[in-house]
């Protein structure tokens, strides 16, 4: 019985020295987060909005094709700023 308990801590340990080596492996996985807000007239969209683009790895719903295309021509403009 012993036994059992001392595994899964030797694999936590593991875990624990493998982890930081993987952050960014771990980052890099699959995050594209949907903003329900048009960037453009910050009007609520949607969450199974149609017209989206995808902005550095962040994506954008919008409430019609002509926020879209002002979005597309100038996204800088539209993106918050950190
Ligand atoms: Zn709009």
């Amino acid at each position: 019985m012993k036994k059992l308990l001392i595994i899964p801590a030797l694999l936590l340990a593991l875990n624990t020295s493998n982890a930081q080596a993987q952050e960014p492996t771990k980052k890099k996985k699959e995050q594209t987060k949907m903003e329900l807000k048009d960037p453009v007239c910050h009007m609520k969209v949607s969450k199974d909005a149609k017209i989206v683009t995808t902005h550095k790895d962040h994506q954008y719903a919008f409430c019609s094709e002509s926020c879209k295309t002002r979005f597309v021509d100038n996204p800088e403009k539209y993106v918050k700023k950190d």
